[in-house]
């Protein structure tokens, strides 16, 4: 689909509207000044804006519809009315024009629920808050109340995420072989390369453990969560397991810890062995994630294990005395039909682990469409689909004592839906709703980790980044020590509050 913006700039916004209605296109925008006119074409989207008026036409499948409203900047924010205009109009003539509409209207930011939390602190009731997101951005009945539950059980955890405290993610980027829809860094075990690095960067990440925990000793920074994420973190052995797990006892006091979690991610990783070298260190939460229960869904999106295997797992996980699983699953995955991931969450139900993240597919790794309106009919009845999966699980769950704690969205995803952890009462994973929500320092170590250290001033966060991939956070490991160096500093710019007694 093309767009052409012509008196603004207003690209991105432009391109996440119409994305909304063309999942599986490209979208080319280009830019052209005011007053420029063109010959007539085929389909697309123009956002014009002269005179202070906004005229949205679209031209698609040999029909055209426009709209214009004039645009009144208020003083606090003219930028976002103009912004808004336009994309409230987009939004109104393609949901007209295809038929369809998205469950979070024209909300395509990551973070709905932050928009939510913003309003009430305003003072605004739950009450104002949902109508006008319902009035203003067309967000669906169901999808404002998964927010507003979502934001009144995040709400106390944020509290406790004080400017003296941080957490700590420990990145473990290898994984037993690669799933297809996967987008994240992380290698592939079975490869000779990554096999002989594996012990070398367990090394080299024990030594950044130790660094940045002497580091962190000297701010007056307490640690509340660790989280060990990848890739699979239980890929390791039992050995380098209790390896890194105690180089992280050993350099960060985690006497105020209140979360611990591994990702123990694939079943074809975990055995008891670990699992005791978990529970040996105190580890209180684990994931084990499932993806699907269905074989031949696991089987297309390369997974080398059964269902059986990961109902196998979660027995053994919680005989070792595990109180606190997280299950993972994905909607839209390929293979998979709304009744098929019905069937998945209704057995998962049946095993009952206090935590289940229900995700969304990103659309780069579903099934390709093209442009024509057939294939864009097509690509848009397969969001639908994904929506019902995910509105059975969010009613399945809740009817069933699990509550929406976290939520986010990426772009990108079938539908532009959400990811959405549940859990039982007293069981939410805090470092998610921390990352989610950026509210606190999050110390990051192991290739392709980002630390994101909050300041108490300016509320903005300052990024270090580590070398991506493993091979290279071996071979520049001093550069990933030194950039270490401006932990300190920052927490002398940005000192936080006293810490507290208790
Ligand atoms: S287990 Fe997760 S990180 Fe590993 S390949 Fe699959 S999706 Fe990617």
């Amino acid at each position: 689909m093309n767009i052409r913006n012509v008196g603004h700039s207003m690209k991105y916004e432009a391109e996440c509207i119409a994305m909304l209605f063309f999942p599986d296109e490209k979208i080319i925008t280009a830019e052209y000044p005011a007053g420029t006119s063109f010959p007539p074409s085929e389909d697309f989207i123009e956002n014009r804006l002269e005179n202070g008026v906004m005229k949205v036409t679209l031209r698609l499948n040999g029909q055209e519809s426009s709209m214009q409203k004039e645009v009144i900047p208020s003083p606090q924010s003219p930028y976002e009315e103009t912004e808004f205009l336009m994309c409230d109009m987009m939004y109104t003539l393609l949901c007209k024009a295809t038929g369809s509409s998205a469950a979070w209207g024209s909300i395509t930011g990551v973070r709905p629920v932050k928009l939510f939390h913003r309003r009430l602190e305003e003072g605004k009731t739950p009450q104002q808050t949902a109508q006008e997101f319902a009035e203003h951005f067309h967000v669906s009945e169901e999808k404002i109340a998964l927010a507003l539950e979502t934001a009144r059980h995040e709400a106390p955890i944020l509290k406790e995420a004080t400017d003296d405290t941080y957490s700590l993610y420990v990145s473990i980027p290898f994984c037993p072989s690669r799933c297809s829809y996967c987008s994240f860094v992380s290698h592939d075990i079975a490869s000779k390369r990554a096999k002989e690095i594996l012990p070398v960067y367990v090394d080299k990440l024990c030594e950044e453990l130790a660094y940045i925990g002497a580091k962190m000793k000297q701010t007056p920074l307490t640690l509340t969560t660790v989280y060990f994420g990848g890739g699979t973190p239980t890929i390791l052995s039992a050995q380098q397991l209790d390896q890194v797990c105690t180089a992280v006892e050993e350099n960060f006091d985690l006497s105020h810890l209140k979360e611990y979690t591994v990702e123990a991610g694939r079943p074809d990783t975990i055995d008891r062995e670990k699992l005791r070298v978990l529970r040996k260190h105190s580890i209180s939460r684990i994931s084990i994630n499932p993806q699907t229960l269905n074989d031949e869904v696991l089987q297309k999106i390369g997974r080398r294990h059964t269902v059986q295997e990961i109902i196998d797992c979660f027995h053994m996980a919680r005989e070792e005395g595990f109180d606190n699983i997280n299950m993972d699953l994905i909607a839209g995955l390929p293979g998979d039909t709304v009744a098929g991931f019905c069937d998945t969450i209704d057995r998962i139900i049946a095993l009952d682990p206090e935590n289940v993240t229900v995700h969304t597919l990103s659309i780069k790794r579903s099934a390709k469409y093209g442009t024509s309106w057939e294939e864009r009919k097509k690509a848009l009845e397969l969001a639908q689909q994904v929506g019902q999966m995910v509105s059975y699980a969010q009613k399945r769950l809740m009817e069933n004592g699990w509550m929406p704690y976290y939520l986010y969205k990426q772009r990108n995803t079938l539908g532009n839906l959400e990811n959405t952890g549940y859990c039982k009462k007293g069981c939410e994973g805090r470092y998610n709703i921390y990352i989610m929500d950026e509210t606190q320092t999050i110390l990051a170590a192991g290739g392709g980790a980002v630390s994101k250290l909050k300041s108490n001033r300016t509320g903005k966060l300052e990024r270090i980044f580590n070398y991506k991939y493993p091979f290279e956070y071996v071979e520049h490991f001093d550069e990933v020590l030194r950039r270490k160096d401006r932990l300190v500093d920052f927490f002398e710019e940005n000192r936080p509050v006293p810490l507290r007694k208790n």
